[in-house]
């Protein structure tokens, strides 16, 4: 069973000193005799749930939300049972602390807040040697990799090694919200430099202070990286997360076919966003084979979105030409359509032959969309004439504003509901409260990639999948769309409870593992019951008897 642990002969101050292993004052009498630990720890024997009360009181009383932070971090650093218990019993209220927006906050004062190194860092100086870096690393069965080189985090633009917060916190949410076991994740910061000045200019910076490698030299790296992680854990899938635009889509085409890899920020967010799609209709009453979608954003979230809608709406028996052309995209320059000479690659697929429209608004008359998807990054730009136009032209208008943090959100809910006399099917990226209108409660849903990305993972993990398809997204997102209840649509609520985040993942891993046995993706045996298979690989952060 690969949660089993072992102690690897480890006892005493050792066995303290082992995150993985150590259950601090929860040891027992026996296990403090028999593993040197007599002395070491105060008399009183605790139970997990006291050590929770502690800790969560100690949490509690931290002033703000990166102390919050701090605090959670070095608990993951003592013990992750500990850590992984209270995180999951208090998962609403936490997820903004490890992850985003708290996170974001982490990686820009990361160097005044470090404490312990976390995870592996490889830097241009490594060139030759990443095969030596990976053997350092304490675990030989890695499973998950998240990767970034800290060019684009979150919405923060380029924090550089800073940015190692993300894989740290990513892969916490992998353990945290689908039990991928802690020992078989790997965070990894690629350090080719950085372009932001302020982080050149501080002493107290972790990174090379370097400007950012780029061209062959880069791409080189990134290449003795993933053929170092194929030699050595070649069970690994390998997640990239906040690279560049650029470089994000290049490295997914590059790999996608060659090793197991996925994107989060470009299929894990596609994944999310068409689940809310499919839970709309169950609204709207729309098939998706008659959606018009338009995009505010053309970027890494919006194309993998229109790609992932493109498959499911093939999959439904649309022709891929009509399918891409129910998909529109409005930039920073307008409309995109063929005419224009100033399109990235990446948008190609989705220039219609149209004329060109500079504005929002203009697009909306054109495209009559039955849904607008920000995923701009720009505040306020769904306004009261774009969200009433919407209004107009649907008796339940899907509106999802997907930028973040909060204060980045095209629109706020209240505006969406207030501007739509509450027909708005209203999603966020960051959390907004629920908003009552005439009397009638709306709760808008969260498009949080959590609720996509662990239970990919963790399919993938437990069926040892050698590549991450779109099809995986596909039928991740209607698994998740499938758990939205009566309850939640009747509250116009697109997503499940996150509360519910375990039971979700577990369902998803075991439509991906379902994927990759009947795509020939796995060289294992097809088990009669993949949730058995699935159940079997998951980390729970009780603890266990070692005597
Ligand atoms: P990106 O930099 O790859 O793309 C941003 C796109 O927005 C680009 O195409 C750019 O041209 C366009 N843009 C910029 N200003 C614009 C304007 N004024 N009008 C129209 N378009 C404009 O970034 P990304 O990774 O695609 O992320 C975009 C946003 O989506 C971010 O705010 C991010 O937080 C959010 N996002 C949310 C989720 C989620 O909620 N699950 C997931 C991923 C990304």
């Amino acid at each position: 069973m690969t949660q089993s642990l072992h102690l690897h002969g480890k006892r005493g101050v050792d066995l303290l000193h082992d995150p993985l292993l150590n259950k601090g004052t929860a040891f027992t009498d026996a296990e403090r005799d028999a593993l040197g630990l007599r002395g070491l720890v105060p008399p009183y024997v605790n139970t997990q749930e006291q050590q929770l009360m502690r800790v969560y009181e100690s949490y509690k009383r931290k002033a703000d939300d990166l102390e919050k932070y701090i605090y959670l971090v070095s608990l993951q650093e003592r013990n992750e049972a500990l850590f992984y218990r209270l995180i999951l019993e208090h998962l609403e209220e936490m997820m903004p602390i490890i992850y985003t927006p708290t996170v974001g906050l982490a990686c820009q004062r990361y160097g005044h807040i470090f404490r312990r190194p976390r995870g592996l860092y490889i830097t241009r100086k490594d060139k030759g040697r990443i095969r030596a870096i990976l053997q350092n690393w304490p675990h030989d069965d890695v499973r998950v990799i998240v990767i970034t080189d800290g060019e684009r985090i979150l919405g923060l633009g380029d924090l550089g090694a800073n940015g190692m917060g993300i894989p740290v916190g990513k892969l916490s949410l992998y353990t945290a919200c689908a039990g991928v076991p802690p020992a078989q994740c790997l965070p990894v910061m690629l350090d080719v430099g950085t372009n932001n000045q302020s982080l050149l200019d501080d002493p107290l910076y972790i990174g090379t202070p370097q400007p950012r490698l780029r061209g062959p030299e880069f791409d080189a790296l990134v290449e003795e990286f993933v053929t170092s992680v194929q030699e050595m854990f070649p069970k690994a899938c390998i997640q990239f997360e906040d690279f560049g635009n650029s470089n994000a889509f290049r490295l997914l085409h590059e790999y996608r076919h060659r090793v197991c890899t996925f994107n989060d920020d470009i299929q894990g967010t596609a994944g999310v966003t068409l689940s809310g799609l499919l839970s709309s209709e169950r609204i709207t009453g729309h098939a998706l084979a008659d959606e018009r979608v338009l995009f505010l954003g053309a970027g890494e979230a919006g194309i993998g979105i229109g790609d992932l809608i493109v498959s499911a709406m093939m999959s439904a028996g649309v022709a891929e030409d009509v399918a891409r052309r129910n998909c529109w995209f409005v930039d920073s320059k307008g409309l995109v359509v063929r005419s224009r000479t100033d399109l990235a690659e990446h948008k190609l697929r989705f220039a219609h032959d149209h004329a060109p429209a500079a504005t929002l608004l203009e697009a909306i008359e054109i495209v009559k969309p039955t849904a607008l998807i920000g995923v701009s990054g720009m505040p306020q730009t769904f306004t009261e004439d774009v969200v009433r136009a919407m209004g107009r032209l649907n008796a339940r208008p899907v509106i999802f504003a997907l930028s973040n943090p909060t204060s980045k959100a095209e629109c706020t809910a209240e505006q969406a509901y207030t501007w739509t006399d509450g027909r708005a099917v209203f999603a966020s990226g960051s959390p907004f409260a629920p908003v009552t209108l005439n009397g009638t409660t709306h709760v808008p849903g969260q498009g949080n990639n959590s609720y996509i990305f662990p239970g990919v993972g963790l399919g993938v993990l437990a069926s040892e999948a050698s590549r991450v398809t779109d099809e995986m997204f596909y039928v991740a997102a209607k698994t998740l769309s499938s758990m939205v209840t009566d309850g939640d649509v009747a509250l116009g609520r697109v997503y499940p409870d996150l509360n519910r985040i375990r039971e979700v993942s577990a369902a998803i891993a075991v439509a991906v593992a379902e994927v990759a046995f009947a795509r020939g993706l796995t060289r294992l045996a097809r088990p009669q019951d993949l949730a058995t298979l699935v159940q079997a690989t998951v980390y729970h952060p009780q603890y266990r008897d070692y005597v």
